[in-house]
C-alpha cells in the first residue's frame, strides 16, 4: 500500500475510502509482487486450500479485492471488480486453479467498484448479495452522487489529466509508469461504457449459509456500515473472512454509510473467531485490534463533523473546513479528496439532523 505517493496524485486517486481506482499499487492491486500470479491481471494468494484472495498486478484497473473459493463440483467468487472488463479478466484467471464452473457470485455491497462486474458473470451463476443491494442496483446507481464524484468517466478523465500533466517532468522508470498508468486508466473509462448495473439474483437480509460439498460459506449482515446491506462472508473451518468495505486497513469512504451504526456493526465483527481478513481493498489483515482503530477513526471524524455543525457551518464549509492533522489512524488523510469528503460530510449532517436515511 503506497501511502507516500505525491500528495496531489493521492488527491485525485483517492475513491472509495483507498486508491481503488488506482493502477499501480494501490489496494486492489500488487504490481510489486509476482508470486502467486495466475494470468498478466491477477495475483491469487491461497490462503487457505482452495480458497484464493485475488487481487490485480495492474495491468487492468480491477480496483478492488475479489476472493475465490473452490469447492468440492464448483467455485464461488466474492466481489466482480469495477467493469465486466475486469471481471472477465477474473473468471480467466480463475481457470488457472480451477477447471470448476463458477456456481455463485457474492456482491459484498452495491460500489461500483465491487458490483459493476456483475453482468460478465454468465447465465446460470447465481449473484448472491443482501435485499439491500439488491435494491440500489436496480435503481439509477449510475447517477448518485459517489459515481458521478468518484467513479464516472468524466471523474476519471480528471485523473488522466492529472497524471498527463506530470509526464512532462518525468524520466525513465518514473515516466515509463504514469505511461503504463494512463494506458490502463484510458482502457478502464472505455470499458465503463459497457456497464450495465446488475443486481444480485438471490438475496438475504441476516444470514444465508451455502454448503458446497464439505465447504461452509457463510454470508452474514452485520448490521449497516459502509452502506445500508454490507455483507461479510465467513469460512467457519478456514477461519478466514471477507469483509469488503465494512473494513480494510485504511479509511472507509462513509458517503453512503450509516456512520453510528458503522461503529457497531465493527464491534459485530471484532465478536467472529478469525484469524484472516481478506478485505475489499489493501493486503490481508490479521491483526484484530485495526478494527478497533477503523471504529476510532470513525467516532473522531463524526465528533469533529458534529462540533462543526454546532458552529453553524453549512456541510460544504465544513468540507472545506475540517482538518484530519490530529487524527493519527491512517497517514496520508489530509490529501483525501475534498468531493469525497464533501459527500462524507453531507451524510453525517443527515444523520445528525435526524433526517430519514434509511432509504439511501
Ligand atoms: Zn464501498
Amino acid at each position: 500500500m503506497r501511502i507516500d505517493r505525491k500528495t496531489t496524485l493521492t488527491a485525485a486517486l483517492l475513491v472509495l475510502g483507498w486508491a481503488a481506482v488506482s493502477v499501480d499499487g494501490g489496494p486492489g492491486v500488487r504490481a510489486a509482487s509476482t508470486s502467486g500470479q495466475v494470468s498478466d491481471t491477477h495475483v491469487f494468494d491461497e490462503v487457505a486450500p482452495g480458497v484464493y484472495f485475488a487481487a490485480g498486478t495492474g495491468a487492468l484497473n480491477v480496483a478492488s479485492n475479489a476472493m475465490v473459493v473452490v469447492n468440492e463440483e464448483d467455485v464461488v467468487v466474492v466481489d466482480s471488480h469495477i467493469t465486466p472488463d475486469a471481471a472477465r479478466a477474473l473468471i480467466q484467471s480463475v481457470k488457472a486453479v480451477s477447471a470448476k464452473p463458477i456456481r455463485y457470485l457474492i456482491n459484498s455491497h452495491f460500489h461500483f467498484d465491487h458490483a459493476h462486474g456483475n453482468q460478465a458473470f454468465p447465465e446460470g451463476v447465481e449473484i448472491i448479495g443482501h435485499e439491500y443491494t439488491r435494491e440500489r442496483l436496480l435503481g439509477n446507481v449510475l447517477d448518485e452522487p459517489t459515481y458521478r464524484v468518484i467513479g464516472s468517466p468524466p471523474a476519471q478523465r480528471k485523473i488522466i489529466a492529472a497524471l498527463e500533466s506530470q509526464l512532462d517532468g518525468a524520466t525513465g522508470k518514473a515516466r515509463e509508469s504514469l505511461q503504463l498508468r494512463i494506458a490502463a486508466l484510458e482502457r478502464h473509462v472505455k470499458a465503463l461504457g459497457e456497464v450495465r448495473p446488475t443486481p444480485p439474483t438471490i438475496t438475504l437480509k441476516h444470514k444465508m449459509t451455502l454448503f458446497r460439498g464439505s465447504r461452509e460459506i457463510r454470508i452474514l449482515h452485520l448490521g449497516r456500515a459502509h452502506t445500508g446491506g454490507d455483507v461479510v462472508v465467513y469460512l467457519p473451518a478456514e477461519k478466514i473472512l471477507f469483509t469488503g468495505d465494512l473494513f480494510y486497513d485504511g479509511p472507509p469512504y462513509l458517503g453512503d454509510s450509516f456512520p453510528e451504526e458503522f461503529v457497531a456493526a465493527l464491534e459485530r465483527l471484532k465478536a467472529i473467531e478469525f484469524e484472516t481478513i481478506v478485505p475489499g481493498h489493501g493486503p490481508l489483515v490479521r491483526d484484530p485490534r485495526k478494527i478497533g482503530v477503523r471504529q476510532d477513526y470513525i467516532r473522531r471524524y463524526r465528533s469533529e463533523v458534529s462540533a462543526l455543525r454546532k458552529q453553524g457551518l453549512s456541510a460544504e464549509e465544513a468540507a472545506a473546513r475540517l482538518s484530519f492533522a490530529g487524527f493519527g489512524h491512517y497517514p496520508g488523510l489530509e490529501s483525501r479528496n475534498r468531493g469525497t469528503v464533501g459527500l462524507e460530510i453531507r451524510r453525517m449532517y443527515q444523520e445528525l439532523e435526524g433526517k430519514r436515511v434509511s432509504a439511501r
